[in-house]
């Protein structure tokens, strides 16, 4: 085989393009694959960096951070690369302040903060309505649960607008959704809400740090190892590093991939990076126009991420476990803190700034936000958070490999009309990155899931033995349901649409061969 021709080319070296390449040279060790990265770095939403700290420098993740014991994907990663997660840090006071800038401050060590006897019942009568919808969710195919269209036809806001009584619960949800998906309520299918819920099992899941939530564990030295550690295992000369892809060209023999370093001639590609950045590759021939809509519609979210590192984790001396939930508001950017203290005991706080909040904070001084920021600390822990090391941010807007983060949502409509292209492969181009996960889409877990999902669709198409009967079964079914429009089977209300239209005509043809029975001959 020649220098520039591979079985496989991946494009991406993020967790979901490495776990790719990893498994289809777990698999099957004759192929050639070749990963191809536009960063200077891998690993992508997931970086690691070194901090001025208490003991010296220390390190902190500037993306991606949590994982979680429910997460079968990353936990198994973990596992296998020799890593130790250890547990988000949640013992004391949580600050918990929405309704303004003027509004009572409130703490609390339970599980939820206090509400009045009237939120509370709505809370409740919200979140089991949202619980309900979740469980009836398909991950899969979205579009085969009840109410699909009508749920895809309005955003998560208008939901909440029709079911949400109070003020206060109705912020609770703006804040979900702005931590969450760095997005308003407003830009946000309500049945793309459900279906990403579905894939975490569960709403509250998304926001707690309890065990089996989102913010459950971190993981020690941080999570930019899991990609570091992958590529010594996949081979460094299997990553290139500079190498932006620009075309994907197929024809009957080959795939042309351009890049913008070269060119490489392979019979596959994976493709694993954000969905709107898959979008700007030019295909040859051109993507069909299902899949390019879909990719024209996914807005990503605008998170700030940053740390501040402390000489004292002065908020656990004052009983604080160093949570806050702030409405944010003119002067305070941020909307959510969380302890970040190294495993080597060096006190840090990490937090993010969201949605609008973001985008109208991202173009001043990165001294203004700093100053804001620790303001915010000050008003919310104690003097003492004016007294840090280091203050380091990250806006992952402004990455141009990432252009957002943490993920790619659908607008209302898009799972209605172009769902399918999501994970359909196009030729030999198959599609991965968390984005395409159904478990834990838009975290680390997705991102792998789906990487190793994509892996097995191009060995079942390139070299089946490799796969057992059961794994090949599994990879058609999922491929089958990636275009449900091709199952067999019809949703209920298109089967009885169905069984309406052929009885209808039945009746039709008999009251016609009844009124002229000389015409009915003609049909023998
Ligand atoms: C601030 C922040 C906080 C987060 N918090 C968490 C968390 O706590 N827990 C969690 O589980 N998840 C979290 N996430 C999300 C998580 O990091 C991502 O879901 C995951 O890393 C996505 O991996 P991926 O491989 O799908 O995509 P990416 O990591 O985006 O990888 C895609 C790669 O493709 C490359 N690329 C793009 N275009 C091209 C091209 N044309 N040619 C070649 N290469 C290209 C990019 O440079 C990138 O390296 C967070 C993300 C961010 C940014």
């Amino acid at each position: 085989m020649s220098e520039d021709q591979f079985d496989v080319v991946v494009v991406g070296a993020g967790l979901s393009g490495l776990s790719a390449a990893r498994r289809l040279q777990k698999r099957n060790p004759q192929l050639s694959v070749l990963v191809l990265e536009a960063r200077d770095r891998v690993g992508g939403r997931t970086v690691s960096k070194q901090l001025p700290a208490a003991n010296g420098v220390d390190q902190w993740d500037m993306g991606g951070q949590w994982v979680s014991s429910s997460q079968t994907h990353v936990m198994e990663l973990i596992r296998e690369l020799g890593l130790e997660v250890f547990p988000q840090y949640t013992e004391g006071k949580k600050v918990h302040h929405v309704g303004g800038p003027h509004a009572k401050i409130k703490t609390y060590t339970s599980s939820m903060p206090s509400y009045s006897p009237l939120a509370l019942l709505d809370f409740t009568q919200v979140m089991w309505r949202i619980n309900h919808l979740t469980q009836n969710i398909s991950v899969e195919d979205p579009m085969s649960s009840a109410n699909a269209e009508l749920y895809d036809g309005m955003t998560l806001h208008t939901f909440m607008e029709k079911y949400i009584w109070t003020t206060q619960v109705k912020e609770e949800l703006a804040l979900c959704s702005r931590i969450v998906f760095g997005l308003e309520p407003s830009q946000i299918s309500f049945l793309y809400f459900l279906m990403y819920s579905a894939t975490a099992g569960g709403t509250l899941r998304l926001l707690e740090t309890t065990p089996g939530s989102g913010q459950e564990l971190r993981v020690k030295g941080g999570t930019q190892q899991l990609s570091e550690k992958l590529v010594e295992q996949i081979g460094k000369e299997r990553v290139r590093l500079g190498a932006a892809v620009m075309t994907i060209c197929q024809n009957s023999e080959n795939i042309k991939v351009t890049t913008s370093a070269d060119t490489v001639f392979c019979k596959a590609v994976i493709v694993a990076c954000p969905s709107h950045l898959a979008a700007q590759i030019r295909y040859e021939p051109a993507l069909p126009v299902e899949r390019q809509h879909l990719t024209q519609c996914l807005p990503i979210g605008h998170m700030t991420k940053f740390i501040v590192t402390y000489p004292t984790a002065f908020w656990k001396q004052r009983g604080f476990s160093g949570e806050i939930v702030v409405r944010p508001s003119e002067d305070c950017p941020l909307s959510v803190t969380f302890d970040a203290t190294s495993p080597r005991g060096s006190p840090a706080l990490v937090g993010f700034i969201t949605g609008v909040q973001a985008r109208d904070w991202c173009d001043k001084e990165m001294e203004e936000r700093r100053d804001a920021v620790i303001s915010s600390l000050v008003k919310y822990l104690g003097p003492e958070a004016s007294t840090y090391i280091h203050y380091e941010e990250k806006d992952w807007a402004k990455e141009e490999w990432s252009g957002g983060c943490p993920v790619n949502v659908m607008t209302p409509g898009m799972l209605t009309y172009y769902h399918p292209s999501l994970r359909k492969p196009f030729g030999r181009i198959h599609w991965a990155g968390t984005e395409t996960a159904t478990q834990w889409c838009g975290y680390i877990n997705g991102a792998i899931q789906a990487g190793q999902r994509a892996g097995m669709e191009v060995l079942a198409q390139m070299c089946p033995s490799s796969l057992s009967q059961e794994e090949l079964d599994a990879v058609r079914a999922s491929l089958k349901r990636s275009d449900p429009r091709k199952d067999s089977k019809c949703s209920s209300s298109k089967c009885y649409y169905l069984f309406g239209v052929v009885m209808t005509a039945a009746a039709l043809v008999t009251a016609y061969l009844l009124a002229k029975p000389e015409r009915g001959f003609e049909w023998f």
